[in-house]
């Protein structure tokens, strides 16, 4: 079945007791047992719950896996993965990585000892150079944030191969709909379902989704043993959105490309990261490793200065001023003010994020409404 199909039918068998089409919200947290000690398959919530189940089902699917595992966050997810290493083991990230990885890396999973070595992982012999033999994870993220770089994740699959290493790839931004990771090597796939998986800014959660048995029962095993997991309500809803993950994406994708394009002639436009752009510096890795789009996330830096660019992101009126992405409501945000404002300047200007920096969630509002509310945005800064 293809994956538009598959988003819809595969762990959404209609109810056999009613026959409802959309099988039913279970949100109770212990099942009745058949005996003392005689598991049924759900026992306590924590462990396993029919409607979780039911998400991770279909994102498994989709993804090209074995199984999926959905938590609270996204946070919570890769939290799950940076549990199971231990003192004295590293870590090699891409250095265009979440604000909230880099923190988790840095200041909570360096508590247990664990070495943090961030390369730029747009040239995987960075990834290969920084391997050492305590090296147990390499985590990358493409398209990375918020400047819109690509990892070559085959590349770094064939090194993480080389050297016996777990390859983890945040795919928050390209969705199992434009890169699917696994089928590129990588070992695990990580996603905030916040984003476009969720779709609609309305819920939390996060997934790990991985290809062998035996990481799936590891990482599961320290799913149920610390608790993080994804609440029946939000695996509902996240559920909902993988039906319609494919025509959003896709179309958000159309939408980014065209704004991209015009912002690229527009006279207050330095310059525009879309890897979508031929002159993007991975646009023929994406044109590779992406299928059919190249995402919904762009970034752009403006003419004017750091007040000017702070006026231009609160001048916009479709594009609402807030951090997050991936819903059907397009969003704005000034990186050095909001998203990576927890970064001192000096560290900003080393990862080439200018003042003039603007990034865009594009929604699937029409491309005209999109492009006539970034054209009054200009002209109150002109
Ligand atoms: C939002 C985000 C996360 C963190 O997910 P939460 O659901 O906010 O915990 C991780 N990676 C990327 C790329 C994100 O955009």
């Amino acid at each position: 079945m293809h994956f538009r199909t598959r988003a819809i039918h595969v762990g959404n068998e209609a109810c056999k007791q009613t026959g409802a089409v959309v099988p039913p919200l279970h949100v109770a947290s212990t099942f009745v047992q058949p005996g003392a000690g005689d598991w049924g398959e759900f026992d306590y919530s924590r462990s396993g719950n029919p409607t979780r189940k039911q998400f991770e089902t279909t994102l498994a699917s989709l993804e090209g896996s074995v199984g999926a595992l959905a938590f609270s966050t996204g946070m919570a997810a890769t939290h799950c993965v940076t549990s199971m290493l231990s003192a004295g083991d590293h870590v090699v990230a891409g250095s265009d990585i979440y604000g909230g990885t880099y923190r988790l890396l840095h200041k909570v999973a360096s508590r247990a000892g664990v070495e943090v070595t961030l390369v730029d992982s747009t040239d995987a012999a960075n990834v290969a150079a920084a391997i050492t033999p305590q090296t147990k994870l390499v985590w990358i993220e493409s398209p990375g944030n918020p400047k819109m770089t690509i990892t070559d994740i085959a590349a770094c699959a064939e090194i993480a191969k080389k050297h016996d290493v777990l390859l983890g790839v945040d795919s928050t931004f390209a969705t199992p709909v434009l890169t699917r990771p696994l089928e590129l090597g990588a070992d695990i796939v990580m996603h905030s379902a916040t984003k476009y998986i969720g779709g609609h800014s309305d819920l939390m959660g996060g997934a790990l989704v991985v290809k062998d048995k035996q990481l799936f029962d590891d990482l599961y095993f320290v799913q149920n043993a610390t608790g993080g997991i994804m609440g029946p309500l939000e695996a509902f809803l996240c559920s909902r959105g993988l039906k319609t993950l494919e025509l959003r994406v896709r179309e958000q994708s159309r939408t980014a490309l065209e704004l991209s394009q015009w912002l690229n002639g527009h006279d207050q436009v330095k310059r525009v990261l879309y890897p979508g752009l031929p002159q993007h510096p991975g646009h023929d890795v994406a044109k590779r490793q992406m299928q059919g789009g190249f995402g919904a996330m762009l970034s752009f830096e403006l003419t004017g200065d750091f007040a000017a660019t702070k006026k231009f992101a609160e001048s916009t009126k479709l594009f609402q001023l807030a951090v997050s992405l991936g819903a059907v409501e397009s969003l704005i945000e000034q990186p050095a003010s909001m998203s990576h404002a927890s970064y001192d300047a000096a560290d900003r200007a080393k990862h080439g994020i200018s003042d003039g920096l603007i990034r865009l969630s594009v929604g699937l509002e029409a491309v005209e409404d999109l492009q006539a509310d970034l054209e009054q945005a200009f002209k109150a800064i002109e």
